[in-house]
């Protein structure tokens, strides 16, 4: 049983013409007019496969194939359809039409499985609205609540609960929609990498065994602002020189400290008074470490806490480095990885067992399911940019594994 290029090809054409940034790559936030748009031509899709369709208080759409197997628990399979701003067409998208492509192939095979298969395309993943990524999953899975969307709020200060009711949806309910241990066995996204390993190794498909964890902290030094040109270099307290000390210093942490999955960035900086002419009162900075072992990720705490009391002392400043975010990382499931490889073998792609340096909806299901993902390849590895690109076979591949899993994990 195969998916059909032309079908995926289509889809992908007219969904990624709906952008509010025309020629400045895919702009879909959720509960956006271009959101609408595209929940109505993939409805109008799923509609006509005759699914059981329900939209839950957060806008994941969920649809549903019973065939007098509806006492027994789902294969789920999906990802998201957000954007983040000048977005890419690829990533949440490739998941969803290859998920619809699969439901597609087992309705038009009239296929009798042991198991429902459930399709959802999540609602909010990139956080646009609101800088919660994951939105969507996380209210599936009760990790939110309809009070905690009552005070997240977007920029202009309305909350996302008033936001999603504006949108129509049932948010009042959304206690009810969460979903049940017993409701799915198993739930499989298949994802763009967003890294270059597979393109640059020329391997079409990766499983993915991890996703990792992450900390981020806000570091914040305090030193003496002072005029540029008349403080010798001797009598200065210069914040930027100690924070561009640390931020090196984290690069070679992370390289030959950490483990080979550790990785470091400082991607945000802010200085005060922030003027060409004045040495810097106060800079701060925020530092991402990720690993999917936690080691790596403690190793460069660890280091960015020893390397910062250093700089304080050397440069006379002051400092205070403070957790502002994080999430363990996950392992996916054997039996899952299993089935997704026996399926690579059956029908012979080359397949690559890796991790994944990015979160994802799926990874929000691992306390309630047996969670597997599937990775295509981001040509040079770009993503959450115009320049984002999949080739459409690896595409047609990464679907028809996905197909045959869901099959083979439906019948079992
Ligand atoms: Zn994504």
């Amino acid at each position: 049983m195969e998916s059909c290029i032309r079908r995926i090809e289509n889809d992908i054409e007219n969904i990624t013409k709906i952008t509010a940034t025309p020629q400045m790559g895919c702009t879909r936030f959720s509960y956006s007019k271009e959101d609408k748009q595209v929940r109505e031509y993939l409805l109008k899709e799923l509609e006509g496969l005759r699914l059981k369709i329900k939209i839950d208080g957060v806008g994941n759409i969920r649809a549903k194939y019973v065939d007098g197997n509806e006492d027994k628990p789902s294969i789920m399979f999906g990802s998201h359809i957000d954007t983040v701003a000048n977005g890419g067409k690829f990533d949440g998208l490739t998941g969803v039409i290859s998920a619809l492509e699969v439901m597609r192939v087992i309705k038009e095979n009239n296929l009798s499985l042991k198991n429902p298969v459930e399709l959802i395309i999540f609602a909010e993943e990139e956080g646009s609205n609101f800088g919660i990524t994951m939105l969507g999953s996380k209210v599936l899975t009760g990790k939110y609540g309809l009070e905690d969307l009552k005070k997240i709020e977007n920029d202009e200060g309305i909350s996302s609960y008033e936001i999603m009711r504006n949108f129509g949806l049932d948010v009042e309910n959304i206690g009810n929609d969460v979903l049940k241990k017993d409701e799915v066995k198993a739930m499989i996204e298949l994802h763009v990498e967003q890294g270059g390993i597979l393109d640059s190794e020329k391997i079409p498909i990766g499983i993915v065994k991890a996703i990792a964890g992450m900390k981020t902290y806000k570091v914040s030094l305090k030193g003496v602002s002072n005029h540029a040109g008349s403080t010798p270099m001797d009598l200065r307290n210069d914040p930027m020189v100690g924070a561009s000390e640390i931020v090196t210093y984290l690069e070679k942490v992370a390289k030959e400290k950490g483990l080979p999955s550790t990785v470091a960035t400082v991607g945000k900086i802010h200085c005060q008074p922030n003027m060409p002419n004045v040495i810097s009162g106060e800079v701060d900075f925020y530092v991402d470490i990720r690993d999917v072992e936690a080691d790596g990720v403690e190793t460069v705490v660890k280091e960015l806490e020893k390397k910062t009391e250093e700089i304080v002392l050397k440069r006379g400043l002051k400092a205070q480095i403070e957790l502002v975010g994080e999430s363990d990382s996950v392992r996916l499931s054997t039996k899952v990885i299993e089935a997704i490889e026996k399926s690579a073998l059956e029908k012979g792609f080359e397949y690559k067992i890796m991790n994944s340096g990015a979160v994802h909806d799926s990874a929000m299901l691992t306390e309630l399911t047996e969670v597997g993902m599937i990775f295509v390849p981001s040509i040079n590895g770009r993503s959450h940019c115009p320049e984002e690109l999949t080739d459409l076979q690896d595409i047609k591949l990464g679907c028809d594994l996905l197909l045959n899993t869901v099959i083979r994990l439906a019948n079992e």
